[in-house]
């Protein structure tokens, strides 16, 4: 088994003082550094994602300036802002590969992002012989959501760690953890042995 983790979306935006700013993220971010340091060699890679909008436009209908907060946003993540950097509490050398999405137009899970090099998560993931995935970060109902439910499509076994993540609403994102178990994500927490 070679396992990896996913860390979606854990920047400043997401956090307490962005636009999108989740109540938790600023713990969330400080608990995933501690929990990848603790478990650094049980991965083959750490992978974190990244929203990274194009400053031009409303990315597709993604940025609205009345937002519902369900589908659309207010802007937030333009690339290369201090909005779309990690959070500060998340140590990035920490981190192995780096996938960015949404340039241009929605985009919830980091399957739809791509390296640098322009290689998809799915490439990385395949060049690592990932089987078994690690899923953390932000946001619950959203980024994290759309990226294990894709993890579980593409034939990983993905565990969600529930205690690592957070949502932008409460009830969704527990509908959210219900549709991603029914699907066959396992829902873990860091304190399991692994
Ligand atoms: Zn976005």
């Amino acid at each position: 088994m070679t396992n990896v983790l996913i860390v979606v979306d854990v920047q400043n935006d997401f956090t307490e003082g962005g636009p999108l700013g989740v109540k938790g993220g600023n713990l969330t971010a400080t608990s995933i550094t501690a929990f990848i340091r603790a478990h650094k060699s049980g991965y083959s890679r750490v992978i974190a994602s990244r929203d990274w909008h194009s400053p031009d436009g409303d990315n597709g209908g993604h940025f609205a300036a009345k937002p519902d907060m369900v589908t659309t946003w207010p802007r937030h993540c333009v690339r290369g802002t201090t909005g779309s950097a990690y959070n500060p509490a998340l140590e990035s050398e920490l981190i192995d590969v780096q996938v960015y999405k949404g340039d241009g137009s929605p985009a919830y899970s980091a399957f739809e992002g791509n390296t640098p090099g322009g290689a998809s998560l799915h490439d990385v993931l395949r060049t690592a012989k990932a089987s078994r995935i690690d899923i953390v970060g932000i946001a619950t109902d959203h980024c994290v959501r759309a990226t294990a439910l894709d993890a579980v499509d593409k034939g990983y076994s993905v565990t969600v760690v529930a205690d690592l993540c957070v949502g932008v609403d409460q009830v969704a994102s527990i509908k959210a953890m219900a549709e991603m178990a029914a699907a066959g994500v396992h829902i873990g927490f860091s304190t399991d042995t692994r």
